[in-house]
């Protein structure tokens, strides 16, 4: 039978995969060397998912009905029209994901600007990236997740690990660390940490402190890279001054983390030949998470590793598409080729590619948070169109995101199942998956890998980039301005790109189909791509990189004695963000079918609780119900919830949408709860 070499469906780190009709087995790639975990292994089950929706729906009498693609194409652009003129361009919205292909973050972002003329456009990734990006781009001038291969990670002497569950989340990428000693900074005691050398548990909110504390360290210790400070980077004395009041006493006291494992933990990062920092969602989604991030990077800065051959900094990109979504323009802020939105010199650029006007383009809009609150208030988008994301499920204070859907005139779902967002559409349009066409994703490196077509999509769908054509044209945009295939559509993204941070003007399908490993950027087609970044200069203007003085400020929300405990929330190895695809696969949910809290044995006890009773988790903003799951490891003071189930078993119904000022990402993973039986 013929096969397809594809990459997965899932996370960042998109391992390759063969796909032999429906079938799934891994092949060797540098990111899997053959591995897959188990999402990746049982991938080939969604695209026999009888629950696959093949007809569009539209809204009558409050039930979804099937309707013909005339009829609900016409029904949208009717409805976007008529707030389009009563409104203004605003009130129409724009959600994307960062699961969607560089193709269809492009085309998105391109329809919001131009078909619709609306500002009002974010994405998931919001809630995934924005922290890590916003303090990579204070530090370094660019934000590629890993500015290097992964492969480079297997000469490391000693790992940090702040806030990744990898062993967990993407098992495969684990053997990139087999030779290194593993620090891991999480409040669990996870699979990662149980791997670990030295597992810091620090309070959670408290990931600032420590990193100070830790800096500090470093320095009183004698491990500052003085020449590499003086020579590569700026702002070590502001830093410092803050850094200098955090001895690790005074963040032991903050962290809990003992002093003495501080120092340890600085010993082994400033004796290491070879060393990597590295964060992920742990240390990034709080409404402090870029001064976080600005944390840990100082921390490596004062060690002379980013841009250092051998060592170096990174964060651990978490969704399929999470680095190429934010690069394309269907964030806020940002047009293609990672340019801002609100410099002339990129609209100038994008406007020409686009055969517009650059005064026609809209500037800034709200960040997926706060355009969730704005849906339906009186100056707030009265439609939202939703590309390739639940919500309703993914977003913090879910009640409140679903009161304000419910707010809507108008809501329109494009997915290819019925999603907790797309059952309370007005229209919902069935569109393909990753396997049933062509397409190009960026991974947790920087590589552009190409995403090809190994099945046909069922009978009535169709693809994300012909609705968005379907819908332009309807609303006045000659066809030929929305192309309906991805390389066409990437012929135009890499113009548009050209000369921007991401740039990807020199990538073509030919050289992907070739298997060339083209890390952007790639500023033309002679050019080798850029594996590793930054190790002659960084890319602010001065080529320096950039401590940022950042102080501890602690989480948004506090316990009390109404919510003596803190909540926080992850992810399993079975499930995959919200769960709209993974709870479709028999295999994934027989492991773990429904939302659980792991809590602490002494705190279940003092709740009256025991192992597998179903337990009531309380915040200000909501409650949920979930199973609870013993384990001696986890503080007292703490419980956790996977985020990845629906229903009244949603993690995000307890959720903070307290936002970082920078980023704009809200606090998942700390807020107060109290924990009580069902029948309290
Ligand atoms: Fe690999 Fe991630 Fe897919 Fe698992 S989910 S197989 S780690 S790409």
């Amino acid at each position: 039978m013929p096969h397809v070499d594809t990459h997965c469906p899932y996370c960042a780190l998109q391992c390759g995969m063969r796909l032999t009709g429906t079938r799934v087995t891994p092949r060797d790639f540098p990111v899997n060397a053959g591995g897959l975990c188990q999402k990746g292994w049982t991938s080939g089950e969604l695209l026999r998912s009888g629950d696959r929706l093949t007809t569009p729906l539209i809204r009558r009498d409050g039930e979804l009905t099937p309707a013909s693609w005339a009829e609900a194409l016409d029904l949208v652009a009717a409805k976007l029209r008529e707030l389009r003129s009563s409104h203004g361009p605003d009130s129409v919205a724009v959600f994307g994901g960062g699961g969607l292909t560089n193709e269809k973050a492009y085309l998105l972002g391109k329809f919001a600007r131009v078909a619709l003329g609306t500002s009002q456009i974010d994405y998931n990734g919001r809630f995934c990236m924005s922290s890590a990006a916003a303090a990579g781009l204070k530090a370094f001038g660019a934000d590629r997740g890993l500015p290097f291969p992964v492969t480079d990670l297997a000469d490391a002497d000693v790992v940090l690990l702040a806030g990744a569950n990898s062993a967990e989340t993407m098992p495969p990428f684990m053997q990139h660390l087999r030779g290194a000693e593993l620090i891991v900074i999480d409040p669990r005691r996870t699979p990662t940490a149980e791997l670990a050398a030295l597992h810091l548990a620090p309070a959670p909110g408290t990931d600032l402190a420590l990193a100070l504390g830790i800096l500090h360290a470093v320095v009183a210790e004698g491990h500052l890279d003085k020449s590499y400070v003086d020579l590569r980077t700026a702002g070590f004395d502001e830093a410092w001054h803050i850094a200098a009041a955090w001895w690790p006493e005074r963040a032991e006291r903050v962290t809990g983390v003992a002093a003495a494992d501080q120092r340890r933990a600085a010993a082994m990062l400033g004796e290491a030949h070879n060393a990597y920092v590295l964060t992920a969602r742990g240390t990034e989604q709080h409404a402090t998470g870029t001064a976080n991030v600005s944390g840990w990077i100082n921390l490596a800065l004062a060690l002379g590793l980013p841009g250092r051959a051998g060592s170096g900094f990174g964060c651990l990109t978490g969704q399929g598409n999470g680095q190429g979504g934010r690069e394309h323009g269907q964030k806020a802020d940002q047009l293609p080729g990672y340019r801002k939105i609100d410099d002339p010199a990129a609209r100038e650029h994008v406007a020409r590619v686009w055969g517009v006007a650059p005064e026609s383009l809209p500037g800034p809009g709200r960040s997926a948070t706060e355009l969730l609150e704005a849906l339906g208030q009186e100056r707030g988008p009265k439609a939202l169109l939703v590309f390739g994301s639940n919500v309703v499920v993914s977003a913090p204070r879910s009640r409140r995101v679903q009161d304000r859907l419910s707010a809507l005139d108008f809501l329109l779902v494009a997915d290819f199942v019925l999603s907790e967002t797309a059952e309370r559409a007005d229209v919902v349009l069935p569109v393909t998956q990753w396997a049933e066409e062509d397409g190009t994703l960026t991974n947790l490196e920087g590589r552009i890998l190409l995403r090809r077509k190994a099945v046909d999509a069922p009978v009535g769908v169709r693809s994300d980039l012909g609705v968005l054509r379907e819908l332009a044209t309807r609303l006045g945009q000659p066809a030929e301005r929305f192309p309906v295939d991805a390389p066409t559509v990437f012929e135009e993204l890499r113009a548009a790109s050209k000369g921007g941070t991401a740039d990807y003007s020199g990538v073509t399908y030919d050289r992907l189909r070739a298997g060339e490993a083209l890390h952007w950027p790639v500023p033309s087609a002679e050019h080798p791509g850029t594996p590793r970044m930054f190790l002659d200069r960084f890319a602010h203007p001065d080529g320096r990189a950039r401590f940022v003085a950042v102080d501890h400020t602690g989480p948004a929300e506090l316990p009390d004695a109404e919510f003596p405990l803190q909540a926080t929330t992850g992810r399993v190895l079975q499930h995959y963000q919200s769960g709209a695809q993974t709870r479709r696969i028999p295999e994934l949910v027989d492991v773990v079918p429904e939302v659980f809290v792991e809590v602490h044995p002494d705190t279940a006890a003092r709740a009256g609780l025991v192992e597998g009773e179903r337990a009531r988790v309380r915040s200000r903003r909501g409650e949920t119900v979930a199973r609870v799951r013993c384990v001696a490891s986890l503080r007292p003071d703490l419980v956790f919830l996977p985020f990845h189930f629906p229903g009244e078993g949603r993690a995000n119904l307890l959720t903070n949408p307290a936002l970082d000022p920078v980023s704009r990402m809200p606090e998942f993973k700390v807020c107060a709860v109290a924990l009580s039986k069902v029948d309290a």
